[in-house]
């Protein structure tokens, strides 16, 4: 007996000491990991791609914004009255409840149960297009679809199986992402009859993904519940109808893994496989139960179809992103309810610990959008607890509590075992838990911004995505939908954070990729220093024979012939000053765009000769610095048109004669301000392509609006449908009439496009961050202006921007397949004049006014030496 005892303390000993030890080895394991991964201090996601950070276009993203359902073009049906976000096929399912179907024809004829081992791995656009073809032939389909939720934030399908009567198709749904949209036909024909198991996820998930709505199905799951089945899962169907035995936990496999595994296939396979057996006996079954206990023969059919019209009735279910208050708010309520109030009271400790939780929950949330993480790969709720609780000081010890609790509790998503708590996003950004609990990290409601300007902002730890972009646009929505005191505040905020997101990307696609200045060399014959230039500059030399290259790196050529001047004739060492690739005016080195301190509406119309030195007054800015300098001379310009009575915009005024006449720009001399002169030939065009596309529909104060517009231009008088079209070729350029009127003669009224835009042919509705970052795109198109006559000192590819292209917020408006020569007609009066009156000195004088102009903006700290406000050509 003793004896016994004995044995089983030893055995209870030992099995603990045996716990401990493993516990203690696996958490020096995770120590020593985290040893390695705190050094970075950049986020993970720059070195690990995830499979679908190749997805091009996602319908729902990670914003706070909602999601928008297909719309369908086709104007035929009443689509005027449905709602607007609502199901696209209503009408058709509706009709299909009104008119259940009796007879389904699940099973063609007799059909082995038999899997065999040939099934069909769909992964090719080709591929997906000859099986939606095939499905367009069948009268009945078998459809089960496999998420993955935890290395997501809202999920996504990895896997759709699509079983007919005489095969098995698993369609690669990560590969062919952005092409579903091929099998939306045939889930929306309401000939076809999809069958489902359980499809109230699968029905929501097609939509979120791919647009897929389904109409017309047979949910098994719907028939085992009007059958009053003991059970409703697919594995007791399988069994009981099929006498097949699966293995339900492979649903929780990775389905991101290719290839998949021969048992994923298999149990991937079985799922849809048997499906149609299956309702083929349920069908049965309904119909015997009917008329077995039907009253009446006008219910001879009724629980088969009340089966149809229950799986019918998920088809209505519309996929919505869940809302919150505030971010993390539900979770925040739930994990205070359940581990913090237990106790009751409701000390200081408590309280802060209760703060603690709503701030990590928050940030938990937004680290999962941001990462497209499930918010529990980011961080577990009992590592929240544990937290909030402790209140850990250093990021070691934060570090450690984390692997602790995740490790004792082990209720962790046990994906992969190589995995472990805690996971990349907070190795990556351990430092914002830290600042929470040291309460340097805000408030709650500043929480947010910081993170996110932290991770997304300029400059910021984590890459831009499909997923995380709009984020970052839509985040004013989300911000001004709680919290009213603080709006002011956040306003500011969202403001500025919408414009940072946008700069964000413009500075990835404008700003120079290589240095402008090459820092080349130029010797007189004499070797005498002349000037620093660029590559190309050398190379015109060199390709005709005028020079010689005397250095190679970096560069340097000599002229073989005595150059007309020579700097130091003009006691100026500007030209030789050796030119550095930042900013002038803050120094940034990493992103520049060039600047003409003179704007360009007057210096195209220069005589040639004070034309030809330009370099000194093109200068490379930031794009901050480039938006203070640029908003600085467009002020300037409305003073120069006030001082000088010439407007900035003209407008043509017209009597009612010179109406059928000229078309020729007459600008108004009747006012001396110049900012009610006239209207911008941008709005004029807008005003009228608007009218043009929507006159009729709009609002009639709207109407009037724009009406007004135009008329200015018209000098007041009525306007003609011709009148309106005219107007939208005003300002632009030959080739850009020509472009526009060529579009006109397919049809007028697509000719939207001129206003930049451009409709997506399918899914238009794609929010606006899309449509921000095409706008975006397209203004590069656009964008590199080549100005003739620049000799070949800069045509170094790098970019620069025209007068209405700098601004960040004209960026938005940017009307891009326009340029604007809005200020022409005022550049060239104004040199006219100065000419006229005071000659070329006059030009001179009016070039140190801009460069004064321009050091009172910037307060240029980086400019070269030698550069002055009075340089003298
Ligand atoms: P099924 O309808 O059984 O094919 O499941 C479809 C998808 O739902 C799976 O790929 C999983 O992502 C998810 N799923 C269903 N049930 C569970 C569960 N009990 N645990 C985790 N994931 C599940
Ligand atoms: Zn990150
Ligand atoms: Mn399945």
């Amino acid at each position: 007996m003793e004896l016994k005892e004995k044995a089983k303390v030893v055995i209870t000993v030992a099995s603990l000491v045996a716990v401990t030890i493993l516990f203690v080895t696996e958490y020096r394991r995770r120590r020593q990991r985290r040893k390695q991964t705190s050094s970075l201090s950049s986020c993970y996601l720059h070195s690990e791609l995830k499979p679908q950070f190749c997805f091009k276009r996602v319908l729902a993203d990670n914003s706070y914004s909602e999601f928008k359902h297909l719309k369908l073009v086709d104007a035929s049906s009443s689509s005027l009255e449905k709602p607007s976000n609502g199901h696209p096929y209503e009408t058709e399912i509706t009709v299909l409840l009104e008119n259940p179907q009796i007879e389904f024809g699940f099973l063609r004829g007799e059909c082995s149960l038999e899997m065999s081992d040939s099934y069909v791995w769909v992964e090719t656009e080709s591929q997906l297009k000859e099986l939606a073809e095939i499905l367009a032939k069948e009268q009945v389909f078998a459809v089960d679809t496999e998420q993955h939720s935890l290395r997501s934030f809202l999920g996504f399908t990895a896997l759709i199986q699509i079983s007919t009567h005489e095969e098995d198709f698993l369609v690669d749904t990560i590969a062919l992402h952005d092409v579903m949209s091929i099998l939306r036909p045939v889930f929306s024909d309401p000939n076809i009859c999809k069958v489902f198991h359980g499809a109230d996820n699968d029905v929501i998930w097609l939509q979120r993904d791919f647009h897929i709505y389904v109409v017309n199905m047979f949910d098994t799951a719907k028939a085992c519940e009007v059958l009053s089945k003991p059970q409703r899962s697919l594995a007791y169907l399988l069994e009981t109808v099929c006498g097949v035995a699966t293995n339900k936990l492979l649903q929780r496999e990775d389905w991101r893994q290719r290839p998949l595994s021969e048992e994923m296939v298999r149990y991937a396979r079985t799922d849809a496989h048997y499906l149609l057996h299956i309702a083929d006996s349920l069908t049965t079954e309904l119909k015997q139960l009917a008329t077995e206990d039907s009253s009446s023969p006008d219910d001879r059919f009724h629980f088969l179809l009340e089966a149809s019209r229950r799986s019918n009735m998920t088809c209505l279910q519309l996929y919505m992103k869940e809302t919150e208050d505030f971010p993390g708010s539900a979770a925040s309520s739930s994990i205070i309810y359940r581990h913090l109030n237990g106790h009751g009271d409701k000390s200081n400790i408590s309280l802060n610990a209760e703060e603690l939780v709503r701030k990590l929950c928050a940030w938990r949330d937004l680290m999962g959008r941001i990462h497209d993480e499930s918010t529990r790969y980011v961080l577990s709720d009992q590592a929240i607890v544990g937290l909030s609780c402790k209140q850990p000081t250093t990021t070691e010890e934060i570090y450690d509590t984390i692997a602790h609790i995740d490790l004792a509790t082990e209720s962790s998503p046990s994906l992969s075992s190589s995995v472990q708590s805690p996971y990349p996003v907070i190795c990556s950004h351990l430092d914002d838990i830290y600042k929470m609990i040291l309460d340097k990290l805000a408030k709650l409601d500043d929480l947010l911004p910081v993170v996110l300007k932290k991770c997304l902002g300029t400059n910021g730890t984590c890459p831009i995505s499909v997923f995380n972009y709009s984020l970052l646009v839509n985040f004013k929505t989300k911000l001004s939908s709680h919290s009213a005191p603080k709006q002011n505040g956040h306003k500011n905020f969202k403001q500025q954070f919408t414009r940072k997101a946008s700069r964000e990307l413009f500075v990835k696609k404008f700003s120079c990729k290589a240095p402008v200045y090459h820092n080349c060399r130029i010797y007189a014959n004499d070797g005498r220093l002349l000037c620093y230039c660029d590559k190309r500059k050398l190379e015109w030399y060199l390709n005709r024979g005028l020079a010689k290259l005397v250095e190679e790196n970096p560069p340097a050529i000599m002229l073989l012939f005595e150059p007309k001047g020579r700097p130091e004739d003009e006691g100026n060492d500007f030209y030789i000053q050796t030119k550095r690739n930042i900013c002038v005016g803050c120094g940034e080195g990493k992103h520049y765009l060039r600047y003409r301190i003179i704007p360009s509406c007057y210096r195209v119309h220069f005589p040639e000769h004070l034309k030809s030195h330009r370099s000194h007054d093109i200068v490379l800015l930031c794009v901050d610095c480039h938006e203070v300098a640029h908003a600085a001379a467009e002020r300037y310009k409305k003073q120069i048109a006030t001082e000088f009575g010439i407007p900035l915009f003209v407008r043509r005024v017209l009597d009612s004669k010179e109406a059928q006449g000229t078309s020729s720009l007459v600008e108004d001399e009747s006012t001396g301000d110049s900012e009610d002169a006239g209207v911008s030939p941008l709005h004029l065009r807008s005003a009228a392509m608007a009218l043009l596309r929507h006159g009729n529909r709009m609002p009639s104060s709207r109407r009037e609006e724009l009406l007004q517009t135009v008329k200015m231009y018209y000098g007041g008088r009525d306007l003609s449908e011709e009148d309106l079209e005219k107007a939208l070729l005003i300002g632009l350029s030959p080739h850009e009439r020509r472009k526009l009127e060529r579009k006109k003669g397919v049809s007028f009224k697509h000719s939207a496009e001129v206003a930049g835009m451009d409709k997506q042919e399918d899914e238009n509705n794609d929010g606006e961050a899309l449509a921000d970052f095409e706008k975006i795109m397209t203004v590069e198109r656009s964008t590199v202006v080549d100005d003739s006559g620049d000799g070949t000192s800069e045509g170094d590819g790098a970019k620069e921007l025209n007068d209405t292209q700098c601004n960040g917020n004209t960026l938005h408006q940017q009307n891009s397949k326009l340029s604007l020569l809005g200020h022409g007609p005022h550049g060239k009066q104004i040199v006219e004049y100065l000419l006229r009156e005071h000659g070329e000195d006059g030009v001179r004088d009016f070039c140190q006014r801009w460069r004064k102009v321009f050091v009172d903006a910037v307060h240029p700290r980086h400019l070269p030496g030698g550069w002055n406000v009075s340089h003298r050509v």
